[in-house]
């Protein structure tokens, strides 16, 4: 930890233990230390992220008390439950001692939690420190998230197949299928966390990775709805330094790969960090990359399918069909690889960051959507901004060679770049003087001050 005395201002953050939810956090810590405030990081045990990479934070563990076999059933909801109940004291011990360390550590100034790890809330409400909210999600997932009670109430939940294409009466531009609503029925707990993450408290802003570029007809809904101000400062990835979080070991052999591989060819196709899919949706997957004849860097996570760790998950013959054409790693450096000459698309599951990655490098989609949010913000991609296509629901060989020729060699491929790259410049317009999330950021850094 490098700054210490009396003058240090420490902003404390929280994140949730998951990739996803980490790289923002940790992305908003390099802004505002890049504006003069020292950074903590206060971490779970359970998926810390490695403080090597950041040597100008100083970080912190929570004993979260989260026993392997819910963290090995990969049930988020349960974990977080669990985590938002055993870290509140620890929390509050940890901000005691730092408090009490005041010559060392500096003054507090803010706690910044994401908005799943609302115990930090109450801890710092207790020692009347300010707090504001991070949401890692786009906005239009609150608003569907808060929407699903009422869908619950009015009998549309479980969704039903013959409505799946309708838009939702008062959710424009959504349709059913873009819901972040499990197939089945919702559980109590899972109501539960949305009624958590959604409150405010005594928290005194609301910090957004989005931007008004992007949602501004949400973000001004929300605000009205808000009693604190919401700062979209985003799109973070955009704003802050490049750097891993150290939960994968990232393969950057890809990259001497991407080298050889002619402009804009190459798809890069990626699920993110949890996601799964079952075996027979590898399989089609594989060959309809293949049949493609398209370049493509696949990242197959070795818990790529549901309920397996086999590391050898692709089917015979794929390698031997492919050869150099293809390249397989477990782990990418996904914001060097999207901003490579090489990449001309992106495959993805379309969770928040993915997007994000993919609007500030220009590189339009195929959306695969498997879970949660990202179905929301696929809707987005593909409908709204018209910047990626959907897959099908086949999911079989024939379709997806078929999108992907679309997407990187028909013209409509070139007309969805072109919305795409006009996208980026407008987000680079936001972050620049005089831009929504510049004036997001300052004024943000004035309520912190
Ligand atoms: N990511 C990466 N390498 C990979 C796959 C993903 O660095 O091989 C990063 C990606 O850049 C993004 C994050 O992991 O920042 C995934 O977050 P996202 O919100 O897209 O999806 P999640 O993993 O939360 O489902």
């Amino acid at each position: 930890m490098e700054e210490q005395g009396q003058k240090c201002r420490r902003v404390v953050l929280v994140p949730c233990p998951y990739q996803g939810h980490i790289t923002p956090m940790l992305q908003l810590g390099s802004i505002l230390h890049s504006k003069g405030l020292s950074i903590t990081v206060v971490h779970t045990q359970f998926n810390s992220p490695n403080p090597s990479l950041r040597p100008e934070f100083d970080f912190r563990s929570l004993p979260d008390g989260v026993p392997d076999h819910i963290i090995s059933t990969a049930n988020l909801v349960d974990t977080i439950a669990l985590i938002n109940v055993n870290c509140l004291a620890p929390f509050r011990k940890c901000l005691d001692q730092m408090m009490e360390q005041h010559g060392q550590y500096g003054e507090i100034v803010c706690i910044i939690y994401d908005e799943l790890m609302y115990f930090s809330e109450a801890a710092a409400n207790q020692l009347k420190l300010k707090s504001m909210i991070l949401r890692t999600t786009s906005a239009a997932t609150l608003t569907a998230r808060v929407a699903i009670f009422r869908l619950k109430e009015e009998g549309y939940i479980p969704l039903k197949d013959t409505i799946l294409h309708d838009p939702v009466p008062w959710l424009h531009p959504l349709r059913f299928k873009d819901l972040p609503v499990p197939g089945i029925q919702i559980s109590e707990s899972l109501l539960q966390l949305i009624t958590n993450m959604y409150k405010i408290r005594t928290s005194s802003a609301v910090i957004w990775n989005t931007t008004d570029c992007l949602e501004k007809s949400v973000l001004t809904e929300l605000q009205q709805q808000c009693q604190v101000p919401n700062f979209p400062l985003g799109p973070l990835p955009k704003i802050a330094p490049s750097s891993s979080s150290g939960l994968f070991k990232e393969d950057t052999s890809c990259i001497a790969w991407l080298n050889n591989q002619a402009h804009k060819s190459v798809i890069y196709v990626s699920l993110g960090s949890i996601a799964s899919i079952d075996n027979r949706e590898l399989v089609e997957m594989a060959w309809g990359l293949a049949n493609s004849k398209q370049p493509f860097l696949w990242v197959v996570r070795p818990t790529s399918i549901n309920g397996t760790e086999e590391t050898d998950l692709l089917p015979e013959g794929f390698k031997e069909a492919v050869g150099e054409n293809g390249c397989i790693v477990k782990w990418a450096p996904q914001k060097e690889v999207l901003a490579h000459s090489a990449i001309g698309g992106f495959w993805s599951h379309c969770g928040w960051n993915s997007v994000l990655e993919s609007i500030c490098e220009g590189v339009p989609m195929i959306c695969r959507p498997c879970f949660g949010d990202q179905w929301v913000n696929a809707g987005y991609v593909s409908q709204v901004w018209k910047i990626g296509l959907e897959l099908g629901n086949k999911l079989d060989r024939e379709e997806m060679e078929k999108t992907v020729r679309r997407l990187m060699v028909e013209k409509e491929g070139g007309e969805i770049r072109h919305r795409i790259k006009n996208l980026r410049k407008e987000i680079e317009l936001s972050i620049t003087k005089g831009g929504s999330s510049y004036k997001s950021l300052s004024e943000l850094l004035e309520l912190i001050n």
